[in-house]
């Protein structure tokens, strides 16, 4: 009989609980202390928990640690190091202390660092986040400690995405504890939470393998579209298939063991598309759980020949695949800050996060579009089964009827308190409507309000969660600094606490109207009305990430101490570098695949053609019988034709770019110059895979791909 997930959850972790048996009172007591406030954990106390997490994890059959990071590449990384230390001639023992907890000097030469590391100074360190806990992995029979870190640069530059994922919460729980002290006295923690919604494919590994296009690049570069796609919408929320299924279960257990509490898995839209979720947790730790179950699902589907595709549209003409972020902020006195209360004073704390959360955005769209840019999201946004690349806010009719109200109601100098409470008891009548509306009906806005979160629509499937998750802590906490100035000065000017509150929210709400939007996202008339309302809509990466080097933008980060100017330029030409560097394997790889496998093939076949049509004469067929053959003869050589003169140019076209020394051009010349013959090749390559004989093709195609059973 199986165990039940209650028993085996979180088996695989250091948990609260390992540690109070394996930890003195005192030194337990001291962790717990440092976890929940961020402050430093001295050393003798390390030394003590490095012991303790040793005996843990030798126990269960470790023989190996490591520090475990998120570097810039987007994947996670590992350097194993044996606890097993000599001590004499042929004897050893294991040994593990506070120093190969906290520090380690993980070559940091081969990560991305934008120009932060010099070749001569190529140290980084990789620095123990005790706010995650440590786990183990296990790899076949192999189990390996891993201890969740901050990466960065020998002079303590950020080279990863976690060092800034937790300056930006704790701005952010800084900002918003002195915010819900107008409500609030004991509130001493506010901790902002994720819960993500993974969205993947899984295809067969023999089919998948034979794909060169998707082993090197992550997506078919080539293949037309089944003569069945998604048009009969009869995948979503469909049966799993068993294969499939026992590949779930299999990846489930091992994430409930390594405590990643996953709750929902279902069908998605398109064929062979797949979602996970769990219940949301702190962002870290969510984050690193995100990260966690990415690697893990594709380990175990190879146990099942299988392959997991997390890219963000991996196949043509069908669903790309996303990963939403829902959003929130919750006390430590048990209150979700943007969860509607009972009484009308919770009500105008969550009004005072909601609207502020509003204005942030508004300020921000641009900032939160560069943190989701990337060669892969651009085929989403904007392609019909995505948010646009327009950032917009949806809060449903409830929330709109009650900014207007608070819009109208509210006239600085004749807004009284009798007319603030009156106001607030209306507002308040009016939310219990609101919680049965759970304005969860526009599914195409990229940044809707469900109900008692956000939720944040245009991240892609394979992204780590960090970039946008230190965007919006990073808005959202300047936003409050600058609320509580505001509102501040009027209470210094005599005003009472609830009347200033309400009269600087009413202003947020007239000055960030221009951010939210109610009707269809994926409308032509959205975008035109957008561009009336002066939003910016970016379709492609590299624009997008301009944003990012701002004035607006460094002085944000470098005031909430997120970054340094100088890490947000690193981070900026990383990401370039990053959509050069797919840009051109992905050329690369085309080029190849047409040139060494489709044309072959499709002269092959023309071959055939030719041949039969001389068959026809030599027997005094009539012309005009052999014509069909002709036609498909003519139509092979053209296509065959203009593939290879395409080929020819797109790699002039490469040639052209590389040469460009500044990277921001050469980005720009890989998106407008190289990328469009993409597209090109793809038409006609896509062609002759209707016409050649289905024997000689030598690619698995989509309707194999996609529905496997
Ligand atoms: P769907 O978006 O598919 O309708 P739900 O709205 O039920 O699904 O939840 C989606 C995700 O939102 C889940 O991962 C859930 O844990 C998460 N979530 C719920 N409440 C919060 C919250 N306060 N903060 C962050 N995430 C939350
Ligand atoms: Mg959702």
């Amino acid at each position: 009989m199986a165990r039940k997930v209650s028993e085996i959850f979180a088996e695989n972790v250091f948990t609260e609980t390992a540690m109070k048996s394996y930890l003195s009172e005192d030194a337990f007591l001291s962790v717990m202390a440092a976890t929940k406030t961020g402050h430093k954990i001295d050393r003798k106390i390390a030394d003590q928990v490095a012991s303790a997490m040793k005996s843990w994890a030798i126990s269960k059959g470790a023989t190996h640690y490591t520090h475990w990071f998120q570097p810039l590449t987007g994947a996670t990384a590992e350097k194993h190091d044996a606890f097993f230390q000599l001590s004499g001639t042929n004897r050893g023992m294991e040994v593990f202390d506070s120093n190969a907890l906290v520090q380690q000097e993980p070559d940091a030469s081969s990560f991305p660092s934008g120009g932060l590391r010099n070749t001569f100074e190529a140290r980084g360190y990789s620095a123990w986040d005790p706010s995650s806990p440590a786990f183990l992995m296990e790899v076949g029979i192999g189990k390996t400690l891993c201890i969740p870190t901050i990466f960065v640069s020998y002079n303590g530059q950020a080279l990863d995405f976690k060092a800034p994922l937790l300056k930006s919460l704790q701005a952010l729980e800084t900002a918003a504890v002195e915010v819900c002290h107008y409500f609030d006295k004991n509130v001493t923690r506010v901790v902002p939470t994720l819960g993500w919604e993974q969205e993947y494919f899984v295809v067969d590994e023999a089919l998948y393998e034979a794909r060169p296009d998707l082993v090197f690049s992550g997506r078919t570069l080539i293949g037309h579209a089944p003569a069945k796609g998604q048009q009969l919408e009869d995948h979503y929320f469909g049966s799993i298939p068993e294969r499939v299924y026992a590949f779930m279960l299999d990846f489930e257990m091992e994430s409930f063991r390594l405590g990643i509490p996953l709750k929902t898995r279902h069908n998605e839209v398109a064929p062979s598309q797949f979602e996970v979720a769990p219940y949301f947790e702190e962002v870290n730790v969510a984050v690193d759980h995100n990260q966690l179950l990415m690697d893990v699902m594709q380990r175990v589907a190879r146990r099942h020949k299988l392959r997991v595709i997390l890219h963000e549209k991996p196949f043509a003409g069908i669903n790309g695949s996303g990963k939403h972020n829902n959003w929130s902020m919750a006390t430590d006195t048990g209150k979700n800050l943007l969860s509607p209360g009972r009484t009308p004073k919770t009500n105008l704390q969550f009004l005072t996060f909601f609207i502020n959360v509003i204005k942030a955005v508004s300020e921000g769209d641009d900032i939160i579009r560069a943190s989701i840019a990337s060669a892969a999201n651009d085929f989403r946004l904007g392609a019909n089964e995505a948010p646009p690349a327009i950032i917009s806010v949806f809060i449903g009719s409830y929330m709109t009827e009650i900014l207007g109200e608070i819009e109208s109601k509210v006239e600085s100098g004749k807004f009284t308190e009798e007319s603030e409470q009156s106001l607030r008891l209306e507002i308040h009548n009016k939310i219990p409507a609101l919680m049965q509306d759970n304005t969860d009906r526009n599914r195409t806005s990229p940044f809707a309000f469900t109900g008692n979160k956000f939720e944040v629509r245009a991240v892609g499937s394979s992204q780590n969660c960090s970039a946008t998750m230190t965007v919006l802590n990073t808005i959202v906490a300047d936003q409050l600094v600058a609320f509580k100035k505001e509102v501040d000065a009027l209470i210094y000017n005599g005003k009472n606490r609830e009347v200033a509150l309400m009269e600087v929210l009413k202003g947020y709400i007239t000055e960030s109207k221009k951010i939210l939007f109610e009707g269809n996202n994926y409308s032509d008339e959205w975008e035109e009305e957008a561009a009336r309302r002066g939003l910016n809509n970016i379709k492609n990466a590299p624009r997008a990430l301009d944003f990012m080097i701002t004035k607006k933008s460094i002085d944000l980060f470098v005031r909430n101490d997120v970054f340094t100017e100088e890490e947000i330029h690193a981070r900026h030409e990383i990401e370039l570098e990053k959509y050069i560097k797919i840009v051109q394997i992905e050329g690369r790889i085309i080029g190849e695949l047409v040139m060494n496998q489709i044309v072959p093939v499709a002269i092959q076949y023309e071959n055939e053609l030719i041949n039969n049509i001389r068959g026809h004469n030599e027997i005094g067929l009539h012309v005009s019988l052999s014509e069909s053959q002709r036609n498909l003869v003519s139509d092979i050589s053209g296509h065959v034709n203009t593939i290879v003169k395409l080929v020819n140019e797109m790699t002039e076209a490469r040639k052209a770019a590389n040469h460009i020394e500044n990277i921001r051009d050469r980005a720009i010349a890989y998106c407008d110059l190289v990328k469009p013959f993409f597209e090109e090749i793809r038409y006609h390559t896509d062609k002759l895979e209707l016409i050649v004989d289905d024997k000689l093709w030598p690619l698995p195609k989509y309707r194999e791909l996609l529905f496997m059973r």
